[in-house]
């Protein structure tokens, strides 16, 4: 059966028997092959960008003009954020949701060579590889979209513009404003060191700043008139990291001091410290974050200074896996197969396996890693916890950089700017979408997923330290 024979359904919305749906992720895997050179070329364009969150405007530019090309309507600037877009192209049900990322991350900047060397140009670097994440997602959807174009099927598929995800800032805010509840499913992906279905609970988040106010005084002369703000964020620290003590084994709690004053002769009248506050579980979470503001109010009082802000910015809570959709996402990736590597990448990934701390025994890996029988726990966490609150969310992680290296590396931001995180991309847009064309064609498929869903969301209450009706920040910092 021809394709457009096995997809002729139009106003009957007959749905295609299986041959149909193996020709249609044929179709949709010749459509990335065809277009692979463009794809690279976005790709290479907005790892070059590497803009930071809610900066990313060249980037998100690049998507959305590929995907206005491809007949897609962009709303752009959505949710409050200029760098946050909806695309979508279909009429009525189902509708899967696609995700893409962009943003880079401060302090990576790094060269597409095997060895540690910044790029002149800039000061960020795609450390996460989001920029062969946005860019394999957007494929996925043109991909998708042309296959129920061709076939004239009914259904929506849309593709997610979604910024600044190393603060959990993007779908926080996509979400808290509606987006994505309206979607059957929605689907993503993620670079890693390894090929796998994704069949795991992330760690929650609190995004978190506290600003003290003291007293500017020369701090020579009349130390005595001055109230030090830096002192209160060094207290709070202390008394955080006493707190750790008796905090659950699976929490993390890190920090970066964002403002501790202008030089030693000027007694800070400001200082601000930036919190993650992480655990498995989103109420522990908010426990840590009350005690937190205890300590902060302690470290007030103790420097006789003002506790002047507490501002939250993003609150991400644990992502909730999907059995059915780890199972679907396993088949088609079998299907696709994992990435192939040439042994000139092996030998450019062996080099930047140099520096790291241990023995391994391949350069990249060219395996998908069995799917495991119960869910496990990924120590990170991403916004994507906003949504697969709300919607089944099902996920995958496809090779795309040094076995053994660390995300947040220099090693990721080397391998996603040349053919080694590119192979990658392939595999993701073409799982993804080869995923979506089997939920377009199986309303089955979309019920277990949900009946999934309710079951792991069960007896969950969704409470949010984001304060209500706060627009999304205009900047991270
Ligand atoms: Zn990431």
């Amino acid at each position: 059966m021809g394709l457009a024979a096995a997809l002729a359904v139009g106003a009957a919305a007959q749905l295609p028997d299986a041959d149909g749906v193996a020709e249609a992720k044929r179709a949709a895997s010749d459509w990335i092959d065809a277009n692979a050179d463009d794809m690279r070329a976005i790709n290479r364009n907005i790892w070059s960008y590497a803009e930071v969150g809610l900066q990313e405007t060249r980037s998100a530019a690049a998507l959305v003009d590929w995907l206005r090309r491809n007949g897609f309507t962009v709303d752009t600037g959505v949710a409050g954020m200029p760098t946050a877009f909806v695309a979508s192209y279909g009429t009525g049900g189902p509708v899967v949701g696609l995700l893409a990322e962009y943003d880079a991350l401060p302090g990576l900047s790094q060269d597409a060579v095997p060895r540690i060397q910044p790029r002149p140009d800039v000061l960020a670097g795609h450390g996460c590889g989001h920029s062969v994440f946005g860019t394999g997602s957007t494929a996925a959807a043109i991909a998708v979209k042309q296959v129920l174009e061709a076939g004239n099927l009914p259904g929506t598929i849309r593709l997610y513009g979604t910024p600044a995800e190393e603060t959990g800032i993007g779908k926080t805010y996509m979400a808290r404003d509606g987006y994505f509840k309206a979607d059957d499913v929605v689907l993503t992906w993620h670079a890693m060191d390894v090929t796998t279905s994704d069949f795991a609970f992330t760690k929650a988040l609190a995004s978190v700043k506290f600003r003290f106010r003291g007293v500017a005084s020369h701090a020579s002369m009349a130390p005595e008139q001055g109230r030090s703000a830096l002192d209160a964020v060094e207290l709070m620290t202390t008394g955080v990291n006493y707190m750790r003590e008796h905090i659950r084994e699976d929490a993390r709690i890190h920090y970066v001091i964002t403002d501790g004053g202008g030089q030693p002769n000027v007694v800070p009248p400001t200082a601000e410290v930036w919190y993650y506050i992480r655990a498995d579980r989103h109420e522990d979470v908010e426990n840590y974050f009350a005690w937190m503001n205890e300590i902060a109010q302690g470290a007030a009082l103790m420097t006789r200074t003002e506790l002047s802000a507490v501002q939250v910015d993003a609150d991400i809570h644990e992502v909730l896996p999907n059995r059915t959709l780890a199972e679907l996402i396993h088949e088609n990736l079998v299907r696709v197969g994992p990435p192939r590597f040439t042994d000139a990448e092996k030998e450019f990934a062996r080099l930047t396996q140099a520096p790291l701390d241990g023995e391994f025994d391949r350069a990249l890996s060219e395996v998908i890693e069995p799917l495991p029988d119960e869910p496990g726990l990924v120590p990170a966490s991403t916004d994507v916890g906003e949504i697969a609150w709300f919607v089944p969310v099902g996920a995958l992680q496809v090779a795309s950089y040094t076995y053994g290296a660390p995300i947040h590396s220099w090693q990721v931001v080397a391998c996603t700017g040349m053919s080694i995180g590119e192979k990658g991309m392939f595999v993701a847009a073409k799982t993804l979408a080869g995923t979506a064309l089997d939920l377009f064609a199986s309303p089955e498929l979309i019920e277990r997923a949900e009946d999934d869903f309710q079951e792991i969301r069960g007896p969950r209450t969704f409470t949010t330290l984001l304060p209500e009706g706060q627009r999304a920040p205009a900047s991270i910092r």
